[in-house]
C-alpha cells in the first residue's frame, strides 16, 4: 500500500465529508460556480477544520482561477501550505533500499528525539509506533519512560518496549524525570544505539509546572550531550480541532518544537486541523497517527495528504503518490 493508500484510508471520515459536500456544490453550480456556491465551499472546508484562512485562501484561487477545477486548486493550496521547511531528504536503509529521512540524525549516535504533549493525546503509544518504525529501518532504538507522574504511564511503555523489541529505562513512580532523562541518555551513549526515545509527562499540578519540568528536561539532555535534543516532537490529538492548536501554540513558545505529530485523524472528520496548525506555528508535520496499531504511524507527505483529503470527489482517486 503505497502513502496516499494508507492516507485515503486513515482520512475517510474527513474525506467523505468533504468529497460528498464539494460534489454537491459542484453539481448544484455547473460549470462556473456562482457566489452562493463560493460561499457553501467556503463552509464546507472551515467544517473540515482547515482554518479560516486556508479556506478564503482557496475559494480566492478558484473564483480567480475562472473556477476549472475547484479540486486540482484545492489540493495545490493545501500542499503549499503544508511545505513547511525542506522536505526530508532520502537516506540509505541498512538493506540498501532508500529511505524517506523523516527525522534528522545526529553526526553521532544517538539521535535523542524528546515527545511532548498534554495527556491522552497518544504520545505514549506514539513513542511505541515510532520505535516501531525506526527498528523496521534497522536502526537500534531505546525508550525512556519519563512520565514518572503517572505509575501506569511506566508500565504501558514496558509493555510497548516488551512488543517492539525495546530496553526501557525507567524510574519509580515520582522520580525526578529530569535526572532520569540524563541517566537514560547516559545508556543510550553507553550502548550506541541510534535513537533515544523519551516519553515525557503529559500533567503535573499545574501548566506552568508542566512547561517548567519540560524546560528542565531539556536542559538536562543538553548538558548531557550538547545538541540534543536533536528533535522536540510534540504529539497532539486531531480529534480536538482548535485545542490542539492552541496546545500546540503553548509548547512552541515554552520548549521550540521543531516536529508535529497529529493523531487520531482515523476517528474525526475533521483532518483539516493538520493544515491550521503547521501553516500558523510554520512547524513541520513529521508524521500522522492513523490508528491505534504500531504500524498506525505514517511519516507526513504534503502530496499524499492533500490528494487524500480530497479522494473520492473525482477520479482523481487513484493518483500515485511517492511512497
Ligand atoms: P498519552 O496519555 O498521550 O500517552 O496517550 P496514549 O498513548 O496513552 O493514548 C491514549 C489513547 O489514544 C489510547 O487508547 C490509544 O490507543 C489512542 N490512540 C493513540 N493514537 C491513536 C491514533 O492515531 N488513532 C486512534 N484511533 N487512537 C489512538
Amino acid at each position: 500500500m503505497n502513502l496516499f493508500q494508507k492516507f485515503r484510508d486513515g482520512l475517510t471520515k474527513t474525506s467523505a465529508r468533504l468529497a460528498g459536500e464539494i460534489k454537491r456544490i459542484i453539481a448544484r453550480s455547473p460549470g462556473k460556480l456562482d457566489a452562493a456556491a463560493l460561499d457553501d465551499l467556503e463552509a464546507a472546508l472551515i467544517a473540515a477544520d482547515l482554518g479560516v484562512d486556508t479556506a478564503m485562501r482557496i475559494v480566492e484561487q478558484v473564483r480567480r482561477s475562472g473556477h476549472s477545477d475547484v479540486l486540482a486548486v484545492a489540493r495545490q493550496e493545501i500542499e503549499r501550505e503544508l511545505f513547511v521547511g525542506p522536505a526530508p531528504g532520502l537516506s540509505t536503509g541498512t538493506d540498501g533500499t532508500s529511505q524517506r529521512l523523516v527525522l534528522p540524525r545526529a553526526a553521532q549516535p544517538p539521535t535523542v528525539v524528546l515527545l511532548v504533549g498534554v495527556n491522552g493525546t497518544g504520545k505514549t503509544t506514539t513513542t511505541a509506533k515510532l520505535a516501531h518504525f525506526l527498528k523496521g529501518q534497522g536502526h537500534t532504538v531505546l525508550l525512556a519512560a519519563c512520565d514518572t507522574f503517572r505509575a501506569a504511564a511506566i508500565e504501558q511503555l514496558k509493555i510497548w518496549g516488551g512488543r517492539t523489541g525495546c530496553e526501557v529505562v525507567a524510574g519509580q513512580y515520582g522520580a525526578d524525570s529530569a535526572a532520569l532523562a540524563f541517566d537514560a541518555l547516559g545508556a543510550a551513549i553507553s550502548r550506541r544505539v541510534d535513537y533515544l526515545l523519551i516519553d515525557t509527562a503529559g500533567r503535573l499540578h499545574t501548566k506552568a509546572n508542566l512547561m517548567e519540568e519540560m524546560k528542565k528536561m531539556r536542559r538536562s539532555l543538553e548538558k548531557r550531550l550538547p545538541g540534543a535534543p536533536h528533535e522536540v516532537l510534540l504529539v497532539v490529538d486531531g480529534t480536538t480541532g482548535t485545542n490542539a492548536l492552541h496546545q500546540a501554540r503553548e509548547f512552541h513558545q515554552a520548549l521550540g518544537v521543531t516536529g508535529l505529530v497529529v493523531t487520531k485523524l482515523d476517528g474525526t472528520a475533521k483532518g483539516g486541523i493538520v493544515v491550521a496548525i503547521a501553516r500558523e506555528l510554520k512547524i513541520p508535520v513529521k508524521f500522522l497517527g492513523l490508528g491505534e496499531q504500531l504500524d498506525d504511524l505514517q511519516p507526513f507527505d504534503p502530496q499524499s495528504f492533500a490528494a487524500a483529503l480530497f479522494a473520492g470527489a473525482d477520479a482523481g482517486e487513484d493518483r500515485p503518490a511517492k511512497s
